[in-house]
């Protein structure tokens, strides 16, 4: 496969064509941004890390039969994908209260949400990614009714295979990102799951390992995103 122009540039990850129409090369850079773009930073093997939990866990859900846009790594930092009509909404799934739902909401931060809470968010930065409803996606566009039942479905079941894989690496997943796509009348998995997307606390301290540690000056975001690799791909610690 050739890699060949930039298609798009975002905040940690730029993607490029490739000399197949179907497929794209996503790259996981070391760049990162928080507060809409507010705070930058650079981290060095943060793109390195976060492809690999991505990698990982992309594979782990397709082989529990859920259908993603990942094909395979042809670098350590850089993903060949299905190209994919993006959805534009962000799919949040909250386990445990964290970050926005606690500032816009009386919940406490920590507090279980059994069964959990799924939020929807217009992706769009102009917008400031506001909350919506399944009228207002509908109205919007932005999905049809039934493609807005599947995603729900799929982003459940996406989490229980998540929350039983990380409970043994000693990982709590408070809340997460989703994003899907459509690809030939199907829905796809798309995007990443990682440090960047996800809220990982270590079980015993509660500590964070995710982009908070960034966003709140926590600590070392590069031993963070270290240590959630650790647990979730370990083989790459033996080479
Ligand atoms: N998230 C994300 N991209 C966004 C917004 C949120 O990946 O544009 C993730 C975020 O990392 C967290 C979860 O979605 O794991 C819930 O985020 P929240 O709504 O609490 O917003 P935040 O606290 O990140 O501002």
């Amino acid at each position: 496969m050739i890699k060949l122009s930039e298609l798009y540039s975002g905040k940690a990850k730029t993607v490029y064509r490739t000399d197949d129409p179907e497929k794209l090369i996503m790259k996981f850079r070391d760049s990162l941004t928080a507060f809409d773009g507010k705070k930058k930073s650079e981290a060095p093997k943060k793109g390195y890390y976060n492809a690999q939990i991505a990698a990982k866990l992309l594979s782990l859900l397709e082989e529990k039969g859920i259908k993603t846009h990942f094909d395979s790594m042809i670098s350590d930092t850089e993903m060949v994908v299905d190209a994919v009509d993006i959805i534009k909404i962000e799919v949040i799934v909250r386990n445990i209260a964290a970050g926005s739902l606690v500032k816009k909401y009386p919940f406490k931060t920590g507090q279980k949400l059994d069964p959990p809470i799924l939020v929807f968010d217009y992706k769009s930065d102009e917008h400031g990614d506001p909350m919506i409803n399944d009228d207002i996606a509908i109205a919007l566009g932005l999905a049809t009714k039934d493609e807005l039942l599947k995603i729900r479905k799929l982003a459940l079941s996406i989490n229980s295979i998540l929350l039983d894989h990380l409970a043994d690496k000693n990982l709590l997943l408070p809340d997460f990102k989703l994003e899907f796509g459509r690809r030939k009348g199907k829905i796809l998995l798309a995007d990443e799951i990682s440090c960047d997307t996800c809220r990982f606390w270590d079980k015993k301290t509660g500590e964070s390992l995710d982009k908070d540690v960034f966003r709140f000056d926590k600590g070392d975001l590069v031993s963070a995103y270290r240590e959630v690799a650790r647990r979730i791909v370990p083989e790459i610690f033996e080479k």
